[in-house]
Protein backbone atom coordinates (compact mmCIF):
# COMPACT_ATOMS: atom_id res chain seq x y z
CA UNK A 1 0.00 0.00 0.00
CA UNK A 2 0.98 3.69 -0.79
CA UNK A 3 2.11 5.44 2.30
CA UNK A 4 0.02 8.28 1.28
CA UNK A 5 -3.28 6.28 1.83
CA UNK A 6 -4.36 6.10 5.77
CA UNK A 7 -7.58 3.98 4.62
CA UNK A 8 -8.01 1.21 2.11
CA UNK A 9 -11.04 -1.21 2.08
CA UNK A 10 -10.77 -3.91 0.06
CA UNK A 11 -13.37 -6.07 -1.43
CA UNK A 12 -15.28 -5.08 2.65
CA UNK A 13 -18.02 -6.89 3.23
CA UNK A 14 -20.43 -7.38 6.32
CA UNK A 15 -23.39 -10.17 6.47
CA UNK A 16 -25.89 -10.18 9.52
CA UNK A 17 -27.21 -13.69 8.98
CA UNK A 18 -28.42 -13.89 5.50
CA UNK A 19 -28.81 -9.83 5.07
CA UNK A 20 -25.52 -8.07 3.49
CA UNK A 21 -25.09 -5.15 4.55
CA UNK A 22 -22.23 -3.73 2.82
CA UNK A 23 -20.88 -5.62 -0.28
CA UNK A 24 -17.60 -5.62 -1.54
CA UNK A 25 -16.97 -2.24 -0.45
CA UNK A 26 -13.44 -0.76 -2.59
CA UNK A 27 -12.06 2.65 -1.69
CA UNK A 28 -9.24 4.56 -0.80
CA UNK A 29 -8.62 7.68 1.43
CA UNK A 30 -5.51 9.39 0.85
CA UNK A 31 -3.63 11.21 3.44
CA UNK A 32 -4.88 14.44 4.44
CA UNK A 33 -8.17 13.74 2.76
CA UNK A 34 -11.67 15.19 4.17
CA UNK A 35 -14.07 12.44 2.71
CA UNK A 36 -17.89 12.86 3.01
CA UNK A 37 -19.73 9.54 3.68
CA UNK A 38 -23.30 9.81 2.71
CA UNK A 39 -26.19 7.69 1.69
CA UNK A 40 -29.69 6.80 3.38
CA UNK A 41 -30.28 5.16 6.41
CA UNK A 42 -29.98 1.37 6.22
CA UNK A 43 -27.18 2.57 3.55
CA UNK A 44 -24.36 0.40 5.15
CA UNK A 45 -22.14 3.55 6.89
CA UNK A 46 -21.51 3.22 10.33
CA UNK A 47 -21.16 -0.49 9.49
CA UNK A 48 -18.51 0.02 7.39
CA UNK A 49 -17.06 2.90 9.85
CA UNK A 50 -17.23 -0.09 12.90
CA UNK A 51 -15.06 -2.24 10.94
CA UNK A 52 -13.10 0.69 10.15
CA UNK A 53 -12.17 1.52 13.78
CA UNK A 54 -12.55 -2.62 14.61
CA UNK A 55 -15.59 -2.70 16.82
CA UNK A 56 -17.08 -5.30 14.43
CA UNK A 57 -14.71 -7.20 12.15
CA UNK A 58 -16.12 -7.61 8.28
CA UNK A 59 -17.24 -11.14 6.72
CA UNK A 60 -15.03 -10.91 4.17
CA UNK A 61 -12.55 -8.49 2.81
CA UNK A 62 -10.46 -6.16 4.73
CA UNK A 63 -9.65 -3.06 5.59
CA UNK A 64 -6.26 -1.48 5.93
CA UNK A 65 -6.11 1.95 8.38
CA UNK A 66 -2.86 3.53 8.87
CA UNK A 67 -0.51 0.75 7.19
CA UNK A 68 -2.44 -2.04 10.13
CA UNK A 69 -4.86 -4.50 8.69
CA UNK A 70 -7.63 -4.73 10.97
CA UNK A 71 -7.68 -8.09 11.03
CA UNK A 72 -4.03 -8.63 11.65
CA UNK A 73 -3.57 -5.69 13.74
CA UNK A 74 -6.39 -4.20 15.36
CA UNK A 75 -4.52 -2.64 18.07
CA UNK A 76 -2.40 -0.40 15.63
CA UNK A 77 -5.62 0.52 13.58
CA UNK A 78 -7.49 1.62 16.95
CA UNK A 79 -3.89 3.74 18.36
CA UNK A 80 -4.38 5.92 14.72
CA UNK A 81 -7.74 6.51 14.74
CA UNK A 82 -10.20 8.67 16.51
CA UNK A 83 -13.85 7.47 16.68
CA UNK A 84 -16.72 9.08 17.44
CA UNK A 85 -19.82 6.79 17.11
CA UNK A 86 -23.28 8.16 16.18
CA UNK A 87 -23.84 7.77 19.59
CA UNK A 88 -20.82 9.62 21.61
CA UNK A 89 -19.85 6.81 24.22
CA UNK A 90 -20.38 9.84 27.13
CA UNK A 91 -21.37 9.47 30.58
CA UNK A 92 -23.46 12.38 31.79
CA UNK A 93 -23.35 12.15 35.46
CA UNK A 94 -18.89 12.88 35.09
CA UNK A 95 -17.90 16.20 35.04
CA UNK A 96 -15.73 17.16 31.64
CA UNK A 97 -12.37 17.46 32.78
CA UNK A 98 -13.24 13.59 34.71
CA UNK A 99 -14.55 12.60 31.35
CA UNK A 100 -11.66 13.25 29.28
CA UNK A 101 -9.38 12.33 32.39
CA UNK A 102 -10.48 8.51 32.18
CA UNK A 103 -11.10 8.83 28.73
CA UNK A 104 -7.04 9.35 28.75
CA UNK A 105 -6.62 6.74 30.97
CA UNK A 106 -8.67 4.43 28.90
CA UNK A 107 -6.05 5.36 25.52
CA UNK A 108 -3.29 4.76 27.88
CA UNK A 109 -1.99 8.57 27.37
CA UNK A 110 1.29 8.59 29.65
CA UNK A 111 0.86 10.61 33.03
CA UNK A 112 2.97 13.12 32.14
CA UNK A 113 1.19 14.04 28.79
CA UNK A 114 -2.19 13.91 30.04
CA UNK A 115 -2.82 17.33 31.40
CA UNK A 116 -0.90 18.60 28.04
CA UNK A 117 -3.26 16.18 25.66
CA UNK A 118 -6.38 17.67 27.81
CA UNK A 119 -5.73 21.29 27.89
CA UNK A 120 -5.02 20.75 23.74
CA UNK A 121 -8.54 19.03 23.51
CA UNK A 122 -10.53 21.71 25.26
CA UNK A 123 -8.54 24.16 23.19
CA UNK A 124 -9.44 23.39 20.20
CA UNK A 125 -12.92 22.06 21.05
CA UNK A 126 -14.38 24.85 22.40
CA UNK A 127 -14.79 23.33 25.60
CA UNK A 128 -12.93 26.28 28.36
CA UNK A 129 -17.10 27.76 28.92
CA UNK A 130 -18.08 23.60 30.15
CA UNK A 131 -15.46 22.80 32.15
CA UNK A 132 -17.73 23.45 35.76
CA UNK A 133 -20.32 21.33 34.30
CA UNK A 134 -21.69 17.85 34.07
CA UNK A 135 -22.39 15.94 30.69
CA UNK A 136 -25.64 15.56 31.44
CA UNK A 137 -26.02 19.38 32.00
CA UNK A 138 -24.42 20.16 28.45
CA UNK A 139 -26.35 20.98 25.21
CA UNK A 140 -26.48 18.94 22.51
CA UNK A 141 -23.78 20.97 20.81
CA UNK A 142 -21.54 21.12 23.30
CA UNK A 143 -21.74 17.10 24.10
CA UNK A 144 -20.85 16.44 20.54
CA UNK A 145 -17.67 18.32 21.49
CA UNK A 146 -16.85 16.83 24.19
CA UNK A 147 -17.56 13.44 22.13
CA UNK A 148 -15.14 15.01 19.39
CA UNK A 149 -12.70 16.00 22.46
CA UNK A 150 -12.15 11.95 23.37
CA UNK A 151 -11.78 11.27 19.88
CA UNK A 152 -8.49 13.59 19.70
CA UNK A 153 -7.12 13.22 22.89
CA UNK A 154 -4.40 10.69 21.66
CA UNK A 155 -3.62 13.38 18.65
CA UNK A 156 -4.68 10.69 15.96
CA UNK A 157 -3.73 11.50 12.63
CA UNK A 158 -7.46 9.52 11.05
CA UNK A 159 -10.51 10.53 11.87
CA UNK A 160 -13.79 8.93 11.49
CA UNK A 161 -17.00 10.74 12.70
CA UNK A 162 -20.26 8.83 12.26
CA UNK A 163 -23.16 11.70 11.85
CA UNK A 164 -21.70 14.01 14.45
CA UNK A 165 -23.94 16.76 13.34
CA UNK A 166 -27.19 14.81 13.33
CA UNK A 167 -28.17 16.00 16.78
CA UNK A 168 -27.11 19.46 16.73
CA UNK A 169 -29.32 22.83 15.77
CA UNK A 170 -28.38 25.12 12.79
CA UNK A 171 -26.21 27.05 14.92
CA UNK A 172 -24.40 24.27 16.44
CA UNK A 173 -24.13 22.46 13.17
CA UNK A 174 -22.49 25.25 11.69
CA UNK A 175 -20.30 25.86 14.82
CA UNK A 176 -19.24 22.27 14.73
CA UNK A 177 -17.90 22.26 10.84
CA UNK A 178 -15.94 25.09 11.43
CA UNK A 179 -14.07 23.06 14.05
CA UNK A 180 -14.07 20.23 11.63
CA UNK A 181 -12.27 22.30 9.19
CA UNK A 182 -9.81 23.34 11.60
CA UNK A 183 -9.44 19.89 13.12
CA UNK A 184 -9.34 18.49 9.04
CA UNK A 185 -6.37 20.42 8.29
CA UNK A 186 -3.32 18.24 9.56
CA UNK A 187 -6.02 15.14 9.39
CA UNK A 188 -7.42 12.43 7.23
CA UNK A 189 -10.99 12.76 8.05
CA UNK A 190 -13.74 10.35 7.31
CA UNK A 191 -17.52 11.87 7.89
CA UNK A 192 -20.70 10.12 7.52
CA UNK A 193 -23.70 12.92 7.34
CA UNK A 194 -27.26 13.34 5.64
CA UNK A 195 -26.89 17.09 5.71
CA UNK A 196 -25.71 17.26 1.94
CA UNK A 197 -25.05 21.22 2.48
CA UNK A 198 -22.41 20.30 4.69
CA UNK A 199 -20.75 18.28 2.57
CA UNK A 200 -20.50 20.90 0.10
CA UNK A 201 -19.35 23.01 2.67
CA UNK A 202 -16.45 20.59 3.91
CA UNK A 203 -15.74 17.83 1.89
CA UNK A 204 -13.46 17.88 -1.19
CA UNK A 205 -14.84 14.14 -1.90
CA UNK A 206 -18.14 12.49 -1.24
CA UNK A 207 -18.34 8.75 -1.56
CA UNK A 208 -22.12 7.87 -1.88
CA UNK A 209 -23.36 4.29 -0.41
CA UNK A 210 -26.44 2.81 -1.05
CA UNK A 211 -27.73 -0.90 -0.09
CA UNK A 212 -24.36 -1.20 0.98
CA UNK A 213 -22.22 -0.49 -2.35
CA UNK A 214 -20.68 2.21 -3.69
CA UNK A 215 -22.80 4.14 -6.23
CA UNK A 216 -20.67 7.47 -6.51
CA UNK A 217 -16.73 8.46 -5.40
CA UNK A 218 -15.85 11.94 -6.52
CA UNK A 219 -16.28 15.58 -5.63
CA UNK A 220 -19.52 17.20 -5.14
CA UNK A 221 -19.39 19.67 -8.26
CA UNK A 222 -18.22 16.81 -10.43
CA UNK A 223 -20.74 14.16 -9.37
CA UNK A 224 -23.82 17.18 -9.57
CA UNK A 225 -21.67 17.25 -13.21
CA UNK A 226 -21.48 13.89 -13.77
CA UNK A 227 -25.54 13.57 -13.23
CA UNK A 228 -26.04 14.62 -16.47
CA UNK A 229 -29.22 16.93 -15.84
CA UNK A 230 -29.33 20.66 -15.80
CA UNK A 231 -32.40 22.48 -14.25
CA UNK A 232 -34.56 25.42 -15.80
CA UNK A 233 -37.22 26.83 -13.47
CA UNK A 234 -39.77 28.37 -15.62
CA UNK A 235 -42.69 31.06 -14.36
CA UNK A 236 -45.94 32.29 -15.85
CA UNK A 237 -48.50 34.11 -15.65
CA UNK A 238 -51.52 31.66 -14.54
CA UNK A 239 -54.08 34.62 -15.20
CA UNK A 240 -52.85 36.27 -18.35
CA UNK A 241 -51.58 35.48 -22.05
CA UNK A 242 -50.21 37.88 -24.64
CA UNK A 243 -52.47 38.77 -28.25
CA UNK A 244 -50.18 38.32 -31.26
CA UNK A 245 -48.96 41.36 -30.86
CA UNK A 246 -47.17 40.83 -27.51
CA UNK A 247 -49.30 42.50 -25.67
CA UNK A 248 -49.99 40.82 -22.35
CA UNK A 249 -53.65 40.69 -21.64
CA UNK A 250 -55.72 39.33 -18.54
CA UNK A 251 -57.37 35.84 -19.71
CA UNK A 252 -60.53 34.78 -18.53
CA UNK A 253 -59.42 30.62 -18.57
CA UNK A 254 -56.30 31.65 -17.39
CA UNK A 255 -53.33 29.27 -18.18
CA UNK A 256 -54.35 25.56 -17.54
CA UNK A 257 -51.16 23.74 -15.93
CA UNK A 258 -52.11 21.08 -18.65
CA UNK A 259 -51.49 23.02 -21.54
CA UNK A 260 -48.07 24.29 -20.15
CA UNK A 261 -46.69 20.85 -19.00
CA UNK A 262 -48.05 19.39 -22.75
CA UNK A 263 -45.97 21.93 -24.21
CA UNK A 264 -43.27 21.25 -22.41
CA UNK A 265 -42.68 18.08 -22.90
CA UNK A 266 -43.20 18.33 -27.13
CA UNK A 267 -40.56 20.42 -27.08
CA UNK A 268 -37.56 18.82 -24.84
CA UNK A 269 -39.70 14.62 -24.68
CA UNK A 270 -36.90 13.64 -22.07
CA UNK A 271 -37.74 16.42 -20.20
CA UNK A 272 -39.19 15.84 -16.38
CA UNK A 273 -41.73 18.48 -15.40
CA UNK A 274 -42.68 18.91 -12.01
CA UNK A 275 -45.22 22.07 -10.27
CA UNK A 276 -43.65 23.85 -7.36
CA UNK A 277 -45.57 25.63 -4.65
CA UNK A 278 -46.50 29.06 -5.95
CA UNK A 279 -49.51 31.33 -5.08
CA UNK A 280 -52.49 30.67 -7.62
CA UNK A 281 -51.08 33.56 -10.14
CA UNK A 282 -48.55 32.28 -11.35
CA UNK A 283 -46.90 28.54 -12.44
CA UNK A 284 -43.75 27.82 -11.37
CA UNK A 285 -42.18 24.54 -13.12
CA UNK A 286 -39.14 22.97 -12.27
CA UNK A 287 -37.83 21.02 -15.49
CA UNK A 288 -34.90 18.45 -15.33
CA UNK A 289 -33.46 17.71 -18.74
CA UNK A 290 -30.34 16.58 -20.41
CA UNK A 291 -27.54 19.08 -19.49
CA UNK A 292 -25.53 18.52 -23.17
CA UNK A 293 -28.12 21.61 -24.12
CA UNK A 294 -29.13 24.76 -23.10
CA UNK A 295 -32.99 24.81 -23.52
CA UNK A 296 -33.48 28.02 -22.40
CA UNK A 297 -33.95 29.09 -26.12
CA UNK A 298 -36.65 26.87 -26.81
CA UNK A 299 -38.59 26.99 -23.65
CA UNK A 300 -38.24 30.89 -24.19
CA UNK A 301 -39.90 30.24 -28.35
CA UNK A 302 -42.61 27.79 -26.36
CA UNK A 303 -44.03 30.55 -24.48
CA UNK A 304 -43.78 33.26 -27.26
CA UNK A 305 -45.73 30.72 -29.75
CA UNK A 306 -48.08 30.05 -27.06
CA UNK A 307 -48.86 33.03 -25.66
CA UNK A 308 -47.64 32.68 -22.35
CA UNK A 309 -46.52 35.15 -20.21
CA UNK A 310 -42.93 34.42 -19.32
CA UNK A 311 -42.22 36.56 -15.90
CA UNK A 312 -38.67 34.14 -15.21
CA UNK A 313 -36.64 31.56 -16.52
CA UNK A 314 -33.55 30.05 -15.21
CA UNK A 315 -30.87 27.55 -15.47
CA UNK A 316 -29.47 26.06 -12.40
CA UNK A 317 -26.78 24.03 -12.01
CA UNK A 318 -28.27 20.30 -10.10
CA UNK A 319 -27.25 20.38 -6.59
CA UNK A 320 -25.41 17.09 -4.73
CA UNK A 321 -28.67 16.87 -3.48
CA UNK A 322 -30.60 15.85 -6.32
CA UNK A 323 -27.78 13.37 -7.61
CA UNK A 324 -28.21 11.80 -4.11
CA UNK A 325 -31.48 11.86 -4.98
CA UNK A 326 -31.07 10.51 -8.01
CA UNK A 327 -28.39 7.53 -6.83
CA UNK A 328 -29.96 6.48 -3.91
CA UNK A 329 -33.97 6.95 -4.51
CA UNK A 330 -33.55 5.12 -7.43
CA UNK A 331 -31.64 2.39 -5.76
CA UNK A 332 -33.85 2.00 -3.04
CA UNK A 333 -37.18 1.86 -4.98
CA UNK A 334 -35.16 -0.54 -7.72
CA UNK A 335 -34.78 -2.18 -4.71
CA UNK A 336 -38.65 -2.72 -3.81
CA UNK A 337 -39.54 -3.29 -6.80
CA UNK A 338 -36.69 -6.24 -7.72
CA UNK A 339 -36.58 -7.35 -4.07
CA UNK A 340 -38.12 -10.79 -4.79
CA UNK A 341 -35.78 -11.14 -7.85
CA UNK A 342 -32.42 -9.71 -9.01
CA UNK A 343 -31.33 -9.48 -5.48
CA UNK A 344 -32.39 -12.86 -4.49
CA UNK A 345 -30.38 -13.86 -7.60
CA UNK A 346 -27.39 -11.90 -6.82
CA UNK A 347 -27.43 -13.40 -3.10
CA UNK A 348 -27.92 -17.02 -4.75
CA UNK A 349 -24.53 -16.04 -6.70
CA UNK A 350 -23.05 -15.51 -3.63
CA UNK A 351 -24.19 -18.08 -1.60
CA UNK A 352 -20.87 -20.31 -1.32
CA UNK A 353 -19.26 -17.07 -0.03
CA UNK A 354 -22.30 -16.22 2.35
CA UNK A 355 -21.61 -20.10 3.82
CA UNK A 356 -18.11 -19.18 4.19
CA UNK A 357 -18.84 -15.89 5.94
CA UNK A 358 -21.58 -17.25 7.77
CA UNK A 359 -18.99 -19.03 8.78
CA UNK A 360 -16.29 -16.80 9.76
CA UNK A 361 -19.01 -14.77 11.68
CA UNK A 362 -19.66 -18.08 14.31
CA UNK A 363 -17.61 -17.46 17.68
CA UNK A 364 -16.14 -20.42 19.28
CA UNK A 365 -19.29 -21.78 20.84
CA UNK A 366 -21.01 -21.66 17.25
CA UNK A 367 -22.67 -18.33 17.68
CA UNK A 368 -23.23 -16.02 15.64
CA UNK A 369 -20.79 -12.92 17.46
CA UNK A 370 -22.52 -9.74 15.65
CA UNK A 371 -25.61 -11.26 16.14
CA UNK A 372 -24.99 -11.31 20.10
CA UNK A 373 -22.76 -8.34 20.23
CA UNK A 374 -25.36 -5.90 18.31
CA UNK A 375 -28.57 -7.30 18.86
CA UNK A 376 -29.91 -4.12 20.56
CA UNK A 377 -28.12 -1.94 17.75
CA UNK A 378 -29.72 -4.30 15.32
CA UNK A 379 -33.21 -3.52 16.45
CA UNK A 380 -32.40 0.22 16.54
CA UNK A 381 -30.56 0.19 13.19
CA UNK A 382 -33.51 -1.60 11.95
CA UNK A 383 -36.12 0.57 13.42
CA UNK A 384 -34.54 3.53 12.02
CA UNK A 385 -34.03 2.36 8.08
P1 LIG B 1 -26.40 3.40 7.99
O1 LIG B 1 -25.32 3.75 8.96
O2 LIG B 1 -26.07 3.74 6.58
O3 LIG B 1 -27.74 3.94 8.41
P2 LIG B 1 -26.00 0.72 8.99
O4 LIG B 1 -24.60 0.42 8.66
O5 LIG B 1 -26.33 1.12 10.41
O6 LIG B 1 -26.56 1.80 7.97
O7 LIG B 1 -26.90 -0.53 8.64
C1 LIG B 1 -26.85 -1.18 7.38
C2 LIG B 1 -27.86 -2.30 7.39
O8 LIG B 1 -27.40 -3.35 8.24
C3 LIG B 1 -29.22 -1.88 7.91
O9 LIG B 1 -30.21 -2.54 7.16
C4 LIG B 1 -29.22 -2.37 9.33
O10 LIG B 1 -30.53 -2.67 9.78
C5 LIG B 1 -28.37 -3.62 9.23
N1 LIG B 1 -27.66 -3.85 10.50
C6 LIG B 1 -26.81 -3.00 11.11
N2 LIG B 1 -26.31 -3.55 12.24
C7 LIG B 1 -26.86 -4.77 12.34
C8 LIG B 1 -26.75 -5.86 13.28
N3 LIG B 1 -25.96 -5.78 14.33
N4 LIG B 1 -27.48 -6.98 13.04
C9 LIG B 1 -28.28 -7.08 11.96
N5 LIG B 1 -28.43 -6.12 11.01
C10 LIG B 1 -27.74 -4.98 11.21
Amino acid sequence: MSTDVMIEARDLSKVYGSYRAIDRLNFKIKKGEVVGFLGPNGAGKSTTMRILTCFIGPSSGTAIVGGNDVFANPLGARSIVGYLPQRAPLYPEMGVIEYLQFAANIRAIPQLERKMSIRKVIDICGLADALEKDIGELSHGYRQRVGLAQALLHNPPILILDEPTSDLDPNEKAEFIEYLKAIGKDRTVMLSTHNLAEVEASCPRVIIVSRGKIVADGGPTDLAARSGKARYVMILDEQSRTSPSGSAHRSSGGLPLGEVLEGIRQTIPSAETKELPSDEREHVIQILAPSTKDFRRELFSLAVDKGWVLLELRREVIQLEEVFRDLTVGAEAGSRLDKAGIRRAAEEDDEDEDDDEDEDDQDEDGEDEDDDDDKEEDDKSRSKS
